[in-house]
């Protein structure tokens, strides 16, 4: 059974797996060109900061950052698009070291403050951990994969996100679209109300490692827009239950006994 965590180029809309996502935007010539058009209209260019961030090997998500943008700016958009549910703790640790938001006193216990530049504490090919509250705990990996001198109109430009990981109803086979967390189980529609567990402890499945996790619904979801070109995927129907979701719920799991 193969992991399909593909997601699509947002500069030449082509579909590429997550493995190899890296190299083609290292490669894609239509963002290339968008990127140098930029710089030459641009007053004066900056280091950006190519950046991969991954949980659970099912979802990813590579972004462009200034280098001068900190650490608390990308702990703000990791929030908004993959996380915040009601305002837990975070931290990102950095060789060794770990950085909290400022209004947590990172002085008093013993942390250093995210309120600094990415560009002084990563250089490329350094890796970062990062962990979203510290009671239901969302694992995230990060790598700075590549800088070029450039111009960014926006703070955190997504380069390209996985597709939201195709689930099947544990009862029909048809499409999930609610997670069970009484029962841990994935539910279609007219199946959930069925299945015997309170309505309420299910959640809509979301493009996000928080799914199922403290109530998360999600804000956003912007790959939703290719979803609707596909046509209904007689493999997937076959395939049953992905891999990487029965490894993903296992992982959590796991966490949730270890704390
Ligand atoms: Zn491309
Ligand atoms: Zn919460
Ligand atoms: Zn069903
Ligand atoms: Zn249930």
């Amino acid at each position: 059974m193969k992991i399909s965590n593909e997601g699509v180029c947002r500069f030449c809309l082509k579909t590429f797996s997550g493995s190899t996502m890296g190299r083609h935007l290292s490669a894609c010539r239509t963002k290339k060109e968008r990127d140098a058009g930029e710089a030459a209209a641009a007053k004066k260019v900056e280091k950006i900061f190519r950046i991969r961030v991954s949980a659970y090997g099912e979802f990813w998500l590579h972004l462009e950052m200034m280098a001068s943008s900190t650490l608390a700016d990308l702990d703000g958009f990791l929030r908004s698009i993959w996380l915040e549910c009601c305002g837990h703790l975070s931290q990102f640790t950095i060789h060794g070291e770990a950085y909290v938001p400022e209004n947590e006193d990172p002085e008093d216990i013993g942390a250093e403050s995210m309120a600094v530049q990415l560009g002084k504490v990563l250089s490329v090919k350094d890796k970062f951990e990062y962990e979203y509250d510290f009671g239901s705990t969302t694992y995230l990996k990060g790598q700075i994969v590549s800088e070029r001198e450039g111009t960014l109109k926006e703070k955190v430009r997504i380069l390209a996100r996985n597709r939201i990981p195709e689930v099947l109803c544990t009862h029909c086979g048809k499409p999930a679209t609610r997670f069970c967390t009484e029962c841990e189980d994935f539910y279609c529609r007219a199946c959930l109300p069925k299945h015997g567990c309170e309505e309420g402890m299910a959640l809509p499945l979301v493009n996000s490692p928080r799914m199922g996790v403290c109530g998360y619904t999600g804000e956003q979801d912007p790959d939703d827009f290719d979803r609707k070109d596909r046509a209904p995927d007689e493999a997937v129907k076959k395939r049953g239950l992905p891999e990487a979701l029965i490894k993903y719920r296992e992982a959590m799991k796991k966490k949730d006994t270890e704390l």
